[in-house]
């Protein structure tokens, strides 16, 4: 008998399991594939003779839950991130014309305003909108609710065109995963305070040295396992069992039945619905669940023969399907030999379907347009697509999100997509696991 059962090894189930487990509870995790890390997991790719992620993952310092999860496990994130001193983001334009970003070292949110004043590249008269919209977020302006789309509020803070092309736009598909057309302002709103109006760390970014499933997934097993918990690797839940509005645990599709009074949830919406009892789904909170709606993500890795942007972990491009570019190499401090470029697509609908050599075009077409001076040489591309890569945040879907609590006594549901206040990230994943852990414990 399994008391407390989690579903799912991605980061919200392997934090719940972690928190639990440091609380002194044998907890059995239970997670559909050999390897786990679900959205978050690296593999070890033949191509590049080496391992790759399925997609490059950015954290802020403001990433307080994510960080304890690291060092709960021991990652040690000082030696295993590559972080920011304070927050620097160069924008190019095609041609190569750059737009740089620069936050001094000055208490939050003054970093930012001094960092928005500098910016070089830009007129005075986009700096200015910019720093109006900043005043005008100190509580001068209505605050934008969940119906509110960032392009409204953008408009009603008088934003210009040009501050967002090199600063909001880029910021909204990064964090957001979709168009700022769409996208919920009050989930921006959310990203905003806590990365720059809260302390200066907070608005760093991080990128991992190591691949994500030795940072997050490899550590976090070992951890489990080495204090009495166990992982169930390759084993997939099919059905939970509930009985008087009560869970009792779930079948596997191997066909054993775990009997379990705790049972919490870690998986994405789709997966969490197909576990569900056919006579569950009516439940408004499952039938709101089943409305939300994902975005795809679509990375293209390339070897080239040398950096496009030397000297740069990474770069945005202005008006660009490409939205970031990512030299992995010098982000892990590879100095040698090839370099391992990675294109990231955010709320990629537009692309998800095009083949791999349509995407290997608009690469070497994106190289050439934005940086004409440095022409390069590409060697292997791999291309991976992550079709549901995060629920999508349209304006107005927020309320569909559920509660940790779910309606049925003993089932808890966590993952990047639940009720946390955030929109899907990591960030999620790991509050939504500590959430979940916490209840379970105050209602022991
Ligand atoms: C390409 C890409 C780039 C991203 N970039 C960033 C970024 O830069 N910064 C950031 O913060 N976030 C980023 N994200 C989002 C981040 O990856 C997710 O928010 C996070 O990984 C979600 O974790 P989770 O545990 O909630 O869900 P998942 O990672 O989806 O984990 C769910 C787990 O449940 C398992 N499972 C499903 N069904 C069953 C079942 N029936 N039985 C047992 N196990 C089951 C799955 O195999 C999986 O391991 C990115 C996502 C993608 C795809």
């Amino acid at each position: 008998m399994a008391s407390i059962a989690i579903i799912g090894g991605g980061i919200a189930g392997l934090a719940a399991a972690v928190s639990l487990t440091n609380a002194g509870q044998k907890v059995h995790l239970y997670e559909a594939t050999k390897a786990g890390g679900g959205r978050t997991r690296s593999y070890r790719d033949n191509l590049f003779g080496r391992e790759l992620d399925n997609g490059q993952h950015l954290m802020m310092g403001c990433y307080r839950e994510t960080l304890a999860f690291l060092q709960a496990i021991g990652a040690k994130p000082e030696h295993t991130i590559f972080f920011q001193r304070n927050l620097a983001v160069d924008m190019v334009r095609e041609g190569g014309r750059e737009v740089t970003l620069r936050c001094p070292a000055l208490p939050a949110p003054l970093h930012l305003a001094a960092g928005l004043l500098a910016m070089r590249g830009v007129g005075s008269l986009h700096k200015a909108s910019a720093m109006r919209a900043g005043l005008m977020l100190r509580n001068e302006v209505r605050r934008p609710d969940d119906n509110e789309t960032c392009d409204a509020w953008l408009r009603r803070l008088g934003q210009t065109n040009t501050i967002r092309s090199v600063f909001w736009e880029p910021f909204i598909w990064a964090t957001l995963n979709d168009d700022p057309l769409v996208s919920s302002a009050a989930m921006l709103m959310a990203v905003i305070e806590r990365a720059f109006l809260g302390t200066r760390d907070g608005s760093r970014l991080g990128m991992p040295i190591i691949p994500l499933s030795k940072l997050y997934v490899e550590r976090a097993i070992e951890f489990l396992r080495s204090r009495g918990s166990e992982v169930h690797l390759g084993t997939p839940a099919r059905k939970l069992c509930i009985s008087n509005n009560r869970v009792t645990g779930f079948t596997l599709k191997s066909g054993e039945t775990v009997e379990a009074d705790t049972v919490i949830t870690a998986v994405p919406p789709h997966a969490l619905l197909d576990l569900l009892p056919d006579n569950h789904h009516s439940h408004p909170v499952f039938h709101d669940i089943r409305r939300l709606k994902t975005a795809p993500i679509v990375n293209i890795w390339a070897h080239v023969d040398r950096s496009p942007f030397p000297g740069k972990p990474f770069v945005g491009l202005v008006h660009s399907p490409l939205h970031w570019m990512f030299d992995r190499s010098h982000i892990e401090g590879e100095r040698t030999g090839k370099v391992l470029l990675n294109a990231t697509i955010s709320g990629a609908r537009a692309f998800v379907e095009d083949s791999q050599s349509s995407l290997q075009q608009l690469l070497a077409d994106e190289l050439k347009r934005f940086f004409p001076h440095r022409p390069l040489a590409i060697h292997e591309v791999r291309v991976i697509k992550e079709k549901r890569a995060t629920i999508s945040h349209a304006a107005g879907t927020y309320h569909w999100r559920p509660e940790a609590r779910s309606p049925v006594n003993g089932l808890w549901l966590a993952g990047d997509w639940v009720r946390t206040g955030l929109p899907a990230t990591i960030e999620s994943a790991a509050q939504s696991g500590h959430d979940a852990a916490s209840l379970v414990l105050a209602e022991s």
